[in-house]
């Protein structure tokens, strides 16, 4: 253990974010108090090893860095100072092995967050080097107790043993977004942050499931939710004019679909949705096969066999897909010849909203990185911090929600330390951070990418 800690910063939010920075703030001999509303922190992130812990993803940094679209450059020099071999070799110093998925994707070998977090939780409680963070559980965050100026920060908690008051020399927030809230992340932190000056975009579902317009007959939508529509291709235009397909799956749920196709299209669906009150896209049900040669085999004479019979022995076309099929186009349509092979390759649908931003993935918007120097200090705040889900930044799924939440939790650490240095001494090391950022810049430019 190192000398008594000379500062004490609060970090508030225990998701991979509040935990990273901790972390990393510890271990340069910091006192960290950790807050969480919650009674156990990481609660998302164990949610997130159910479906196997989709950890980062192996691609080139320039391609991994175009999935956050807009807020490439945001996200960028966070993401370039722990990227997806980084993040491998910290999880390999718990103990984690990871592997890479035939997809590119990277998990650890045992496909959940439980062991992970577990030592995870005892490196921070018990560091071999620097400080013990200080775990305050059941803490919710309420506001301000303090007028907010660079002598400190006051922070107002409900506990069970009622309110509460901490201060320290920073504070860290890492509250998530507004998804899932029964874990913990419920966006109230919105009015609280704005009170500080720190500007916020409205927080909206991201990854997200949608319904469609029309509406699914009830048939349809009783009988079919929950199955899956397995290698379909997916074609959208977008609000800037610009198309887009990528082959995959999803699932019928009792309005209309989601999964990981419709995911990774969510922020393009949902804007269109935003713009024009609906998204239309085109599925294809055949992918692997050409118009030609499924007009070809629809048109083999098929004797006294059904349609759905003869669709099934020509096409392998059965079950939620020929049913999916007959709910767009009707039984009028699905017999006239000269409909139906262009329908299976391009079936236009549209979607009417969104399903609720409790029920997403992700959560787009939140603190506006205008608002925040490179640090992710708030420019109205002085020892301010954020870091995580809260900011306003959003991917599609494949690693790159938890790989942006942890570099964004480190980004936030490092500028802390500045800022204490700074506070100490009067000196910065910024100026090094301008210029990364400025290189960061440059790689996003270099995109080039095709695909969400
Ligand atoms: C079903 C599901 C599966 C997912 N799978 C993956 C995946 O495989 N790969 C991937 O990259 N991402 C995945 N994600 C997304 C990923 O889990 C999140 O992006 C990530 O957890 C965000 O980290 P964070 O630290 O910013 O916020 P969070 O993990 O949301 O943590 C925020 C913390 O802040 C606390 N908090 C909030 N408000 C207050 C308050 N007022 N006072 C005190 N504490 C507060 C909460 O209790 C919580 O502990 C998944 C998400 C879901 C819902």
């Amino acid at each position: 253990m190192t000398a008594e800690p000379t500062h004490r910063v609060l970090v508030v939010g225990g998701g991979p974010a509040g935990l990273m920075a901790a972390e990393l703030l510890s271990a340069a001999g910091v006192a960290v108090d950790l807050f969480d509303a919650m009674p156990s922190v990481g609660r998302k992130f164990l949610l997130a090893g159910r479906g196997g812990l989709n950890l980062s993803h192996s691609e080139p940094l320039a391609r991994f860095l175009s999935r956050f679209g807009p807020h490439c450059n945001d996200v960028s020099s966070a993401i370039q100072a722990f990227n997806a071999e980084q993040l491998q070799a910290w999880a390999r110093s718990l103990g984690v092995l990871t592997f890479v998925g035939s997809s590119g994707r990277i998990f650890p070998n045992e496909m959940k967050a439980s062991p992970l977090l577990r030592a995870w939780l005892q490196r921070l409680r018990q560091p071999e080097q620097g400080q013990p963070v200080k775990f305050h559980l059941r803490h919710r965050w309420v506001g301000w107790a303090d007028r907010g100026d660079e002598t400190g920060l006051e922070l107002r908690f409900l506990t069970p043993q009622g309110p509460a008051l901490a201060s320290g020399d920073a504070v860290l927030l890492a509250l998530g977004g507004a998804s899932w809230a029964r874990l913990g992340s419920d966006g109230l932190w919105v009015d609280q942050v704005e009170a500080r000056g720190v500007a916020v975009s409205p927080l909206r579902p991201s990854n997200c499931g949608f319904d469609v317009a029309p509406a699914w007959s009830p048939y349809f939508g009783q009988r079919f939710a929950g199955q899956a529509l397995k290698t379909v291709a997916f074609t959208v235009t977008d609000v800037q004019g610009q198309t887009q397909r990528q082959q995959g799956e999803f699932v019928v749920t009792r309005s209309g679909f989601e999964g990981s196709l419709v995911y990774a299209f969510s922020r393009q669906l949902r804007d269109q949705i935003d713009a024009t009150g609906q998204a239309n896209f085109v599925l294809d049900l055949l992918p692997d096969l050409s118009l030609q040669r499924v007009q070809a085999e629809i048109s083999h004479p098929r004797g006294s066999r059904s349609l759905a019979n003869h669709l099934k022995s020509r096409l392998s076309l059965v079950g939620v897909k020929l049913a999916l099929l007959h709910e767009c186009l009707g039984p009028q349509r699905m017999h006239q010849a000269g409909e139906l092979a262009p329908a299976i390759k391009a079936l236009p649908m549209s979607f009417g909203a969104t399903r609720p931003l409790d029920e997403a993935i992700s959560t787009a918007g939140g603190v506006r990185f205008e608002g925040l120097d490179s640090r992710l200090m708030a420019k109205s705040c002085p020892g301010l911090f954020c870091a995580g889900e809260m900011l306003d930044w959003e991917a599609p799924t494949g690693g790159y929600l938890l790989t942006a939440s942890l570099a964004t939790g480190r980004q936030a650490a490092a500028g802390i330390l500045d800022f204490l240095e700074q506070k100490k001494t009067g000196r910065s090391s910024a100026v090094g951070k301008q210029a990364s950022d400025i290189a960061a810049a440059r790689l996003c430019d270099e995109k080039g990418v095709d695909g969400p």
